[in-house]
């Protein structure tokens, strides 16, 4: 444990990765050449073996996901890259569409023979202008040189692949919202049950949706075998993950490390520890819909779902945010609430609603004018809003609200009292100026 590895990164520097003289010519396509000659289902099975768990943020298991997929259903079966990389504090996918594209497409080709797709699509948010051109002109490439299309490398099997820009909505990073803007419609969730997409996806076909970081992630593992990956990492938090690292440390970037690396550890010794030789305060690990953790939590935290999830927070994208000693968590908490109230597709009234209201509130107590009793109210919103709407959108606007409060109380209460310092000082002006005036 507590190590920087790289299976997805190996080659991000290397020359002209990103063309597809440059990935193949360290190996690149060698695997789907081999995987098109295995049994789909052995394939599936490998990647069950794997315990590869959905890179995304909800770390559903990916085999157990692609084995919800109906067979002989007589309808086509899709494959959609999520690249909607929206979540504030990650940017990992980016560097694989950017750096390393090819790998992404031999993952989808991968996971299209287990399945049995001959239609994929990479569906990627709109800001991301650079990596849309590298992937689709990979796309491109692996078109003009017959690894896309008919009969791909003369193994009878069919598939293509488009390339789709978003919009810019976060929403549209859910994967049923995401289903519903590709198919021209307002990326709006839908409800689960009954729109699962394994069996009522895009145009109602079976449809797997997979995060790109997780499509890459089988290039290595039909190279290797499911076991040897399921040998990295930490029980069931096999493999590595990307973390995207921002914030007050010294070296922010992307990493790949092995799961079950050290929380504080990581912070020292691969992020150049904290920006200014300043105390650590809180970390937010798994991107801004997860819950803050105090720096005097994290002793013996290690990076994995489990162990995250025990601290109360959780690994999700790999968004990781380091806060100084010197950060305003009242504005953080403002900051998150913003975007999130900003990004309700506006569905279910406790998250559309819910999230101006939280907002709201914050902006009034770091404004100086909170009231008493605003730190119990945003706690209320949040229950009404967390568990009540038609998708997760509602857990991701409430959790950091709760996470902000519950950790970092003092700071809340401290706020609310100057802001009641001032009220009764304008108060007394206001006296002295009615008394003054007779
Ligand atoms: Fe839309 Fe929010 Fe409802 Fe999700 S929870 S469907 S984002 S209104």
């Amino acid at each position: 444990m507590g190590k920087h590895r790289c299976l997805l990164l190996k080659n991000i520097t290397q020359p002209n990765q990103h063309t597809l003289a440059g990935y193949e010519s360290r190996g690149g396509y060698s695997v789907i050449k081999k995987v098109l000659g295995m049994d789909p289902a052995k394939v599936l099975e490998e990647v069950k073996t794997s315990g590869l768990r959905g890179r995304g943020g909800a770390g559903f298991s990916t085999g157990m996901k692609w084995s919800f997929i109906p067979k002989n259903t007589g309808k086509p079966v899709y494959i959609i890259n999520n690249a909607d990389e929206s979540e504030p504090g990650t940017f990992k996918d980016r560097v694989l569409l950017e750096r390393d594209p090819h790998q992404v497409i031999e993952g989808m080709l991968i996971a299209a023979w287990a399945v049995q797709s001959n239609w994929s699509c990479t569906y990627i948010r709109g800001e991301y202008g650079f990596p849309y051109s590298r992937i689709q002109a990979a796309v491109d490439e692996a078109y003009a040189k017959g690894y896309l299309g008919e009969n791909i490398f003369g193994s009878g099997f069919t598939h293509h692949m488009v390339v789709h820009r978003g919009a810019g909505a976060y929403i549209c990073g859910e994967e049923t919202g995401l289903l519903e803007s590709l198919e021209g419609n307002k990326g709006q969730p839908r409800l689960k049950p009954p729109y699962f997409p394994a069996t009522m996806g895009l145009y109602m076909c079976p449809t797997v949706v997979n995060n790109t970081e997780t499509l890459a992630a089988l290039v290595w593992i039909l190279e290797n075998g499911g076991k040897a990956y399921s040998e990295i990492g930490v029980g069931k938090s096999t493999g590595t993950k990307l973390i995207s690292a921002s914030g007050h440390i010294n070296k922010p970037g992307v990493y790949e490390i092995e799961l079950g690396y050290p929380l504080l550890q990581f912070i020292e010794e691969e992020c150049g520890g904290i920006r200014g030789g300043k105390k650590l305060k809180g970390v937010i690990p798994g991107g801004s819909s997860f819950p803050v953790l105090r720096a005097d939590e994290l002793a013996g935290v290690t990076m994995d779902y489990e162990s995250l999830a025990k601290a109360g927070s959780g690994m999700g994208s790999g968004g990781f945010m380091v806060m100084d000693e010197t950060t305003d968590m009242v504005q953080a908490a403002l900051n998150v609430a913003h975007f999130y109230a900003h990004e309700s597709c506006g569905q279910c009234t406790p998250c559309r609603e819910g999230g101006h209201w939280i907002e709201k509130i914050f902006k009034r107590i770091s404004h100086g004018n909170g009231l008493v009793g605003d730190v119990q109210l945003v706690e209320s919103i949040c229950n009404q809003v967390a568990g009540h709407t038609i998708c997760a959108f509602g857990e991701a606007l409430s959790w950091p609200a709760q996470g902000f409060i519950r950790k970092f109380p003092e700071e809340f209460k401290e706020q609310i009292g100057d802001a009641l310092v001032g009220i009764r000082k304008r108060k007394e002006a206001l006296n002295f100026e009615h008394e003054g005036a007779h």
